[in-house]
């Protein structure tokens, strides 16, 4: 999709000034720019209104950046839908440029383009991560919904670089039966960590 549009422009589903739930930056204020569109189909998803992306106005980087800028956040999240479906080189110079720190949570599904700070990368079973999101991704973080993710995850865990961070977060719906399981997979494999959806215990975006 990024070779068929102006990466000057992109859709955009919502975006707002919050504090970042989980993974490395749980805990930090950041403004969430969700790009609409992903193809990526995870049963559980939890922004599925978030897939077509032609629900959605498209906004110039300049106009995202400005807006970003203005909501005194120093770190932007770029999020979806999965926004590496869109160029994002534009994006990432247009904010880096206004001195803000640029965040990306990406499937891996598509080739990385823009310039990140940060790179979570969460891959899913339901389209296979290219290769380069191994080396190139600061965070794997992987999201349990059954007892099969856990070598799952291993296997991916296996391909990212060792100074990389590994998160495993219960899919939310699965919380109360996979947290235990989490807890002891992270303590008998210590370099993994938790990663909480504390966003939603604080009933914050
Ligand atoms: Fe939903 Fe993200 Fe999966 Fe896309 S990659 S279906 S937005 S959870």
């Amino acid at each position: 999709m990024s070779s068929i549009t102006d990466p000057a422009f992109l859709p955009v589903m919502e975006s707002f000034y919050t504090i970042q739930g989980e993974g490395f930056y749980s805990g930090t204020p950041a403004y969430f720019v969700r790009l609409g569109g992903c193809d990526v189909g995870c049963v559980w998803c939890d922004v599925k209104e978030s897939w077509d992306a032609s629900q959605f106005d498209w906004f110039s980087v300049e106009d995202i950046t400005k807006e970003a800028q203005a909501s005194g956040a120093n770190v932007v999240v770029v999020t979806g839908g999965e926004p590496l479906m869109y160029d994002l080189s534009e994006l990432t110079k247009s904010l880096k440029q206004a001195g803000l720190q640029t965040n990306i949570e990406t499937s891996g599904a598509y080739l990385l383009t823009g310039d990140w700070d940060w790179i979570c990368f969460s891959p899913k079973k339901f389209k296979a991560p290219l290769d380069e999101f191994y080396t190139l991704s600061h965070e794997l973080k992987v999201v349990a919904f059954n007892k099969s993710d856990f070598s799952w995850a291993a296997s991916h865990a296996e391909k990212m670089h060792t100074e990389s961070q590994l998160f495993l977060q219960p899919e939310w719906s699965k919380e109360k039966e996979m947290t235990p399981l989490i807890v002891d997979f992270v303590k008998q494999n210590p370099r993994w960590k938790i990663s909480l959806q504390t966003h939603k215990y604080m009933d914050i975006p």
